[in-house]
């Protein structure tokens, strides 16, 4: 197997035992990336420069006997909406196309403390607004599993740089299944925190209330891994948890045995792809043979999650985007005053769906509908977060499909905004509750597209969802 296609743990293992060097490794992956890279199209800058350097530090620091982390030499890919000093963080939007933040977000920065290796920064939906890369203002990344499908998104280039042999690992970031969503379309893991877990601080702000970075990789173990990296409170951002941070990697043992793991019965509704089904049930009766009890649920607001989170998701959206405004970010484009210069750099720079949704959030924010769009979204959000409460008083672990369907063709849904939106009914309700959720693959369709499961935990119980996906990954 080329090293390009190996985990983080496996690679990790071939560093300290000196049977590889992390200049070897950097130097396989580029070689890949120049092959495959015009195909797949999962990064925005690459920086070449910066990885052949920080091979050097860990060679060096590995030929002194020194001890190294455990993503240490590990080549990763950064989603384009993570902040990243003297290096370009664009959004995938034309308004950020030339901005080079001045600081490092705070998960990126505990990524550099382990000197893993930046490959590049990876495209995305402008604005993680989207769940296909199609609305990126550059271009679309291509699913390495089929390269006329979309990968999904948000995080599609992170994700599809990781199933391709692009990165060894990435992080992304989840507002409504940006993490959860692409990797279940590519066939890799991808784990949306718990809200607070992770610092938001240098995350270029889309739905604050929802937000969180997470791990994309190729599986649970180095899932854990990145999980131990990127967890903890941050005085840089209010909304991080003070809650004790476990060791993950205590988590990777396989043993479900009296695990309760609730199937709702909602997300096996008409509509969803048969294929997907069979396949998630199939992962259940896994549990149940390896001693879990799987119970059917009911979790009663589901139908109203994606109409929810497209009220609170825009609206909050709206208020962030306000400061591209031509004078203290990005991009402007002139005109006769400043009121036309914010109106022409706004109408110029930003994409379609970035204008529908802050034309929804202002609408649902704005005096006469408040009460009437924001506020009912937010009385639902709470009876949505309930639902879950009550739930879990009896459940560990909840299980779903991550998507409806598996990836779809390029262009097939750019017409129809809502059938894209649609795309996230299974993962949205997990942002509104800021609960911690998981994919994990579990088999592809007849015509060998990846198929995901979901598994949602209570809030800050990380630990049990990682030992169930390791239980059901080491029986593959
Ligand atoms: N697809 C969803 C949206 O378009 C989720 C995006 C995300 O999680 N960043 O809003």
């Amino acid at each position: 197997m080329a090293l390009y296609d190996k985990t983080a743990h496996e690679l990790h293992e071939l560093l300290t035992t000196k049977k590889i060097s992390a200049a070897e490794l950097t130097a396989d992956i580029f070689s890949h990336i120049d092959e495959a890279e015009n195909k797949i199209r999962a990064y925005l800058t690459i920086t070449r420069d910066k990885a052949e350097a920080t091979a050097k530090l860990v060679d060096e620091k590995i030929s002194r006997g020194e001890k190294i982390f455990p993503l240490e030499g590990i080549p990763c890919a950064i989603k384009d909406n993570i902040c990243t000093k003297g290096i370009k963080t664009t959004c995938a939007s034309k308004i950020l196309e030339n901005f080079v933040p001045p600081y490092d977000a705070t998960a990126y920065k505990k990524i550099l403390a382990q000197n893993s290796i930046i490959v590049g920064k990876a495209n995305l939906d402008e604005f993680a607004m989207g769940s296909s890369t199609e609305n990126s203002g550059f271009y679309t990344t291509h699913n390495p599993h089929d390269l006329e499908r979309v990968p999904g998104g948000s995080s599609g280039g992170s994700t599809a740089a990781v199933a391709g042999g692009e990165a060894i690992f990435a992080l992304g970031s989840d507002t409504g299944g940006s993490i959860r969503q692409p990797a279940s379309f590519c066939g890799v893991v991808g784990f949306k925190p718990t809200y607070g877990r992770v610092s938001r601080y240098g995350l270029v702000a889309f739905a604050s209330s929802l937000d969180q970075i997470g791990p994309i990789t190729r599986d649970v173990t180095d899932c854990a891994l990145v999980l131990n990296a990127i967890c903890g409170q941050d005085d840089m951002d209010s909304t991080s948890t003070a809650a004790q941070i476990p060791d993950f990697t205590k988590s990777l043992v396989a043993d479900v045995k009296g695990l309760k793991i609730g199937l709702p019965k909602e997300y096996f509704v008409k509509g969803i792809d048969p294929e997907i089904e069979t396949a998630v049930r199939n992962v259940a009766k896994k549990f149940e043979e390896l001693g879990a009890e799987i119970v059917e649920i009911s979790l009663p607001h589901t139908e109203y999650a994606i109409a929810t989170y497209y009220l609170i998701a825009p609206a909050e959206a709206a208020t962030n985007l306000e400061r591209y405004d031509g004078v203290s970010y990005g991009a402007r484009v002139d005109g006769a005053d400043v009121v036309e210069m914010m109106t022409n750099t706004r109408t110029e720079k930003f994409g379609a769906e970035v204008k529908r949704r802050i034309m929804i959030g202002n609408y649902a924010l704005s005096a006469g509908y408040y009460d009437a769009y924001y506020l009912k979204a937010l009385k639902v959000r709470t009876l949505i977060q309930k639902d879950f409460t009550d739930a879990f008083e009896k459940l560990d672990l909840i299980l779903t499909p991550t998507t409806p369907n598996v990836a779809f063709k390029i262009g097939e849904m750019v017409s129809d905004p809502l059938k894209m939106y649609l795309q996230d009914i299974c993962t949205v309700p997990v942002n509104l509750a800021g609960l911690p959720g998981i994919s994990v693959p579990c088999g592809v369709t007849k015509n060998n597209l990846p198929i995901g499961f979901q598994l949602i935990g209570k809030a800050l119980d990380e630990a049990t969802i990682l030992k169930a996906a390791f239980t059901y990954e080491s029986t593959l």
